[in-house]
């Protein structure tokens, strides 16, 4: 039997039915499993390899990705290098540009260095990421939207110029979160998570996960997370599922929120530019409106005035709390080009167009109301 998401999210984390097994799943802490015989065991022999709350975690990432294999790591980044590591030196990795900053430094930093060519590129120009692949390109890495432009890339036509070429489409949905996007139902082969922004919910876990369809892809993801042992903890694992439960709900209170206030945004004479792809205007919209089904709780606004102007609104704002990350109940501000994106050179910053007025917004779950007051006192000239 096929659930519908939302009934998925609500029994996340559920350990294999039995008649004693209660409805909320305890933490299994243990790091070893009792064997049979030597070398005879039913399930888990070490909790590294595997133990009953990663397993019901992963069993219901897949589920809501609409994929077959699941693996849950103990960072977002984990997760990524742990794709990263399907390549190998020689191998060519094509990338977006406007990226998160630590998926630039990771791939800068850890993964050019042993030996694998990157080229970036702006992946809403479908025939520059077309010339951007060679005979030995073999992943496509794709973000949207993205962070903090929120662009939208087309994950249908990506995947299928990976495939031309024999290549991997891997595309980072920690922004849209399974509730507003499914890649792998557009083609993507694997699909990235940091579970500490909207999968948990609560900023109280650092997790990532990487969902895929295919079973040897999935079988090396699968020998890397526990042969690399970036896992995490039971308890972080029965976190998520917990946060998971009510993700559906979630999702649609930061979608009607984050439009609202970016409708207002527009309106302000001190912002120039606002950044949400439910906006009619957005260059992506009506590609946003057919590949998601709403438009996330994550914006970015410039407010005139720079780097200063922007500095002084992230510090007069009450409500908004001044922190990195994103996804949480609670909504945070920051600024990118001395924050999330302080990892970029100032001129490739630039050229991506992260804006030193940047601001960028994860929208909460309070009420709207309050949260565009207190924008209003920040923005209000004193
Ligand atoms: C936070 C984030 C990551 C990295 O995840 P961590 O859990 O912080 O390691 C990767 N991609 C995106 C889009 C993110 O927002």
């Amino acid at each position: 039997m096929r659930y519908r998401i939302d009934t998925v999210a609500a029994h996340a984390g559920r350990v294999q039915p039995g008649t004693s097994t209660p409805v909320t799943p305890p933490i299994s802490l243990s790091s070893t499993f009792l064997q049979e015989a030597p070398g005879r065991y039913d399930t888990h022999a070490y909790a590294r390899v595997g133990n009953p709350n990663r397993d019901a975690l992963e069993s219901t990432l897949a589920l809501l990705e609409g994929g077959e294999h699941a693996a849950a790591f103990s960072s977002g980044c984990a997760a990524m290098h742990a794709a990263l590591q399907l390549l190998a030196p020689g191998d060519h990795l094509v990338a977006c540009g406007d990226i998160y900053g630590g998926t630039y430094r990771l791939i800068e930093q850890l993964v050019a260095p042993i030996g694998i060519r990157v080229t970036w590129v702006d992946m809403s120009d479908e025939p520059a990421v077309v010339a951007a692949t060679t005979d030995a390109t073999r992943m496509l890495w794709v973000e949207t939207p993205t962070n903090p432009l929120l662009r939208i890339f087309d994950i249908a036509s990506l995947s299928g110029v990976a495939h031309e070429r024999n290549a991997l489409c891997v595309v980072d949905n920690t922004f849209a979160t399974p509730v507003l996007q499914r890649p792998l139902e557009h083609g993507a082969d694997i699909v990235v998570h940091s579970m500490s922004k909207y999968l948990n919910g609560h900023s109280d876990v650092v997790a990532g996960a990487l969902v895929c369809n295919d079973e040897v892809v999935a079988d090396r993801l699968r020998f890397i997370q526990r042969a690399g042992g970036a896992v995490p903890s039971p308890f972080d694992c029965y976190m998520i599922a917990r946060g998971i439960k009510t993700l559906p709900l979630r999702m649609a209170r930061h979608c009607s929120s984050a439009g609202a206030l970016a409708a207002w945004l527009r309106k302000q004479p001190a912002v120039e530019e606002v950044h949400y792809p439910g906006l009619p205007d957005h260059p992506q919209h009506a590609l946003a409106a057919s590949q998601m089904t709403g438009f996330g709780g994550m914006l970015s606004f410039v407010v005139a005035g720079g780097l200063e102007a922007a500095s002084t609104l992230v510090r007069r704002v009450r409500l908004w709390s001044l922190a990195e990350s994103l996804g949480g109940v609670e909504s945070l501000v920051g600024q990118p080009a001395l924050m999330s994106h302080a990892s970029m050179p100032p001129e490739v910053r630039e050229a991506r167009g992260v804006r030193d007025g940047l601001i960028r917004l994860s929208v909460g779950l309070e009420d709207v109301d309050d949260l565009q007051d207190d924008l209003l006192q920040a923005l209000s000239p004193r």
